[in-house]
Formats: structure tokens, sequence, C-alpha cells
């Protein structure tokens, strides 16, 4: 009982010495810190000065009568408890005082086990009420971090300058900010509400926001980024995430624009500008390459060895360029869509035959084995431009025979995989990094090592060949491991 009123300040108000002491003495053996005064206004000069959360208070006093003190006391500070002490504890006087605001009455009297229990009561009363103003202090806390928190988000939304809008499970649109507004060109008094396709004129990428509301993309890596033109000249980029709640179910969808259409331009200058000058560069480099050709056969024996290996070099060093020139041509026309435009039926296997039969010598002065294994019986025909699937398989088996060293093995192997033709160029040369698999699909990406360092390349052949498996509507995908081998496994749709 004692440490409940621990340290609690009490202060006694009596005219009569010897009862103020009687109150200190057992105040004090139950931790209270007592202050002592023996008239109204003195006592009121105390609160003022020092406070205390208790006043027991004598109504019979000399001087300010005992209820203009209460009356005072109640309104300098309300939250003081006032046990009144009187000596003639009629009910009338105990009511009168409980109405002027007292808390509690006790008898000049009184036992000491009586004081005990009315200040214990007072005590238990300010604790609670302590309690509950600190919960009342802390809900005001939390509404008003609630409400900084929305108006937080609510301004991060209006002023982000990428387009942002969210959709429920149903894909309809549930939140938009001005900046997707502005890029789709919507109505600026268009409401939230309705499906994504009132506010989207693009049909996939509405279906795909549609299945990403629905749950259908849980790991966010499969989503892919969509690009979409709502009008001739704008370009917009569309990046889909699911909205997923505690339990991971999917809540709806949450989908950010931006637009492009500054890269797309650039993206188009740049292409032109590479188109422009490889054909500048490719006539005067293929007539110096023809030149030094004659040189070298005229100077035979005329000029020393070492001349005569720097002419070589040079003759290597033109083809070099005259190569990277093709491969830079070829890529900005597969990216224009310019290739495949013509495609024919053809015959995977006789495209293969002929590949390998070319490169075969290559292969052989390497001391390596270039196979071939088709299947039994014809495979269906492909709808694709034939010197497509030569530059596709020109590129994949030259980087296997380049980058397996000599005696290796190199295999190509077709068959049917479900309605796709699938081919796999195996080998089991220097093989690839994990950390290296996407980057050598990006142009001019070429892997250093100790074993590739001083094999010569552009860096353009992958990229290539992506851009024309893509364009075909195949797939590419590679698995290899370092020290052993890689594999390249392309499928075809066939014409079924
Ligand atoms: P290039 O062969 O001209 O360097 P590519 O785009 O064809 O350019 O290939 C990019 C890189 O990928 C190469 O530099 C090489 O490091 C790696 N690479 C390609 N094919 C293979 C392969 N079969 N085995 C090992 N590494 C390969």
């Amino acid at each position: 009982m004692k440490n409940r009123v621990d340290a609690i300040r009490v202060l006694v108000v009596d005219d009569e010495q010897n009862i103020r002491d009687g109150f200190e003495r057992i105040l004090t053996r139950i931790g209270c810190q007592v202050l002592k005064a023996s008239r109204g206004d003195k006592a009121l000069e105390i609160l003022e000065k020092e406070g205390a959360a208790i006043v027991l208070l004598d109504l019979k006093m000399p001087g300010m009568d005992g209820m203009e003190v209460l009356v005072r006391i109640r309104k300098l500070d309300e939250s003081i408890l006032v046990i009144v002490v009187t000596g003639y504890a009629t009910v009338e006087t105990a009511t009168e005082a409980m109405k002027l605001g007292a808390y509690d009455f006790i008898s000049k009297r009184f036992e000491p086990d009586q004081l005990r229990i009315v200040i214990n009561r007072a005590w238990e009363k300010i604790r609670l009420t302590q309690q509950a103003e600190r919960l009342e202090e802390k809900k005001r806390r939390t509404l008003s971090d609630l409400d900084t928190e929305n108006s937080r988000l609510h301004t991060i939304m209006e002023y982000l300058p990428n387009g942002v809008v969210v959709t429920n499970a149903r894909g309809q649109v549930v939140l938009m900010n001005p900046a997707f507004r502005q890029l789709l060109d919507l109505d600026s008094g268009l409401k939230p509400g309705g499906p994504i396709e009132d506010y989207v004129p693009d049909k996939d990428i509405c279906n795909l926001v549609m299945e990403i509301s629905q749950g259908k993309h849980v790991f966010y890596d499969d989503i892919p980024d969509y690009e979409f033109a709502p009008s001739d000249e704008k370009y917009l980029l569309a990046k889909g995430q699911p909205v997923l709640g505690e339990r991971k179910e999917c809540l709806g969808a949450v989908i950010n624009v931006v637009d492009i259409s500054a890269m797309k331009v650039l993206d188009q200058l740049k292409s032109e500008f590479v188109v422009k000058v490889s054909h500048e560069l490719r006539s005067p480099l293929s007539t110096i390459h023809e030149q030094l050709a004659l040189v070298i056969r005229d100077m035979v024996g005329e000029v020393s060895e070492y001349d005569q290996h720097i002419l070589v070099r040079a003759r290597e060093k033109t083809k070099g360029l005259i190569s990277l020139i093709g491969d830079l041509l070829d890529l900005s026309r597969i990216e224009e869509g310019l290739i495949c435009h013509e495609p024919k039926p053809v015959q995977i296997e006789e495209v293969l035959k002929n590949i390998v039969d070319f490169l075969k010598t290559r292969a052989e002065g390497k001391g390596q084995t270039l196979t071939l294994a088709l299947p039994r019986g014809p495979l269906p025909k492909l709808t694709a431009d034939p010197l497509a699937l030569e530059s596709i398989f020109g590129n994949l088996i030259t980087n296997a025979i380049n980058y397996t060293q000599d005696g290796g093995k190199i295999k190509i192997k077709v068959d049917m995989a479900g309605i796709n033709v699938r081919v796999k160029v195996t080998d089991n040369g220097f093989g690839i990094e994990d950390r290296y698999l996407d980057k050598i699909f990006e142009r001019f990406y070429r892997v250093k090592d100790e074993k590739t360092r001083y094999i010569t390349g552009t860096g353009l052949g992958l990229p290539i060949v992506k851009g024309l498996v893509d364009s075909m509507g195949g797939l590419i995908d590679i698995e290899s491991t370092p020290g052993k081998g890689t594999v390249f496994t392309i499928l075809f749709p066939t014409e079924v």
C-alpha cells in the first residue's frame, strides 16, 4: 500500500497545530510528501508556488472560511483533490462541500486507517485520471499522425510527375493522379470507378492490368514492361505491380506510367546516325581492304617480313571493321522491323545443313568436331526469311567455334517441342558465368577474361540473333557452365 502513494504531495490546512502534526505523522509514514498551512490564504499561496495533488482542508478556520478556500482551490486547479476535514461531520456540511467540488471528507476524529483509505482512494483517482489523459493524448496523436500521413500521401500522388493508376481486384480504377489523366489525355472531370478500358485506349495493356489485378502475376519479376502509343507522337511506358494484402492475397494493381516520347525520338536519331555513318564508311573501307590485298600479293618478296606482317594485320583490321559495319546495319534493319518482311516456307534442316557445311572447315581448322543431328522424318516447314535463319545460326555456330578450345565438340540438334521446332547449339567450350548471361544480349557487350581476351568480335552477334528470333515470334534461352560449355536453345513456332 505504501508504494501506491509514494511521493504524492499532500497539503494539510488546519488552524490547530496538533491536528496538522497528527496528519503529517501518518501521511509521512505512508510515503506522502507533506506541506502544512495554518490558514486558507497561506494554503493558496503554497498551492500557487509549490502545488500539491491532494489538500486536506479544515472547514472551520479563523480568517478565510474553509468553503471559500475550497472554491478558490477549485478555481486555481481543478485537478487538485480536496478532502474536507470537519470536527462536526454532519451530512449537510459534507454535501455542501461536495457540491462545491470537494472530492471526499473525513472527520477530525479519524482513525489512522481511515485516513489511509481516504488518501489511497484519492491517489487511485489521480492515477486513473492521469492514465485516461495519457490515453486521450495518445489517441489524439494517432489521429493527427493518420491525418498527416493521409495528406502526405495525397500530396505525393498529386504532384508525382509519373502517372499512377490503382485498380481493385476486378480491374476497376479506384485511384488515379493528375499526371495519369494528363498523359492519357483524359477529361479532367472523369472520375475513378469505371473499368480500366474506360481510361486506357490500348487493349493489350488493359488485359495485362486485368491479369495483374486478378493476381495472375504474383512474382514481380515476371511482369513485362509495356510500351504503347496513345497518339502518333506520344509513347508511354507502363510498369505494373500487384497490390498484396497482409495474407499475400491480391487486392488489385498499381500501374506506373512514364512518358518516353523524348527517348524514342533520341533512339530514332541515334539509329539514323549509325546507319548513315555505317553507309558512309562501308565503301571506302571495302576499297582499302581490296587494295591492301593487292599490295600484299604484289609485294611478296619485295618488302621485309616485318612490313608484310604489318600489312596483313592492317587487312585483318579492315575486315573486322567491315564486319562491324555489316552487323550495325543488320541490327538497325532488325530494330526497324525491316527484316523478315517477306517470309516464306522454309525447311530448316536444309538451312542448317548448308551452314554446317560452310563452317565445318573453320571448326576443323581448330581440330573441333561439328555435327548436325536431325530427326528421322521431315520437320514442318517454318514461315521465315531464310537469310534471317542463316544469320541466327551463322552467329551461334561461329560463337560456339570461337569460344571453344581447340579439339572441342560442337553439336547442333533439331527436334520438335510441342508445336515448336527446337534447335539446340551445344558446345563444350569456355562457358559463361551466370552474372554475364543477361548482359551478352546487350549491344557491344563482350565477356573479357583470360580465355576470350584475344578473340576478336563486335559484341553485336547475340543482339542480332535475339532481334531476329523475337521478330519471328520465337524464343531463345541459354544455359552455360564455366569450364564445361554452353547450350543455346531456340524455339520457332510452326505454321499450324
Ligand atoms: P562477339 O562474339 O562478337 O563478341 P556476341 O554478341 O556474339 O559478340 O557474343 C557476346 C559475348 O558472349 C561474347 O563476347 C562471348 O564472351 C560470349 N559468348 C557468346 N557465345 C558464346 C559461347 N558459345 N560460349 C562462350 N561464350 C560465348
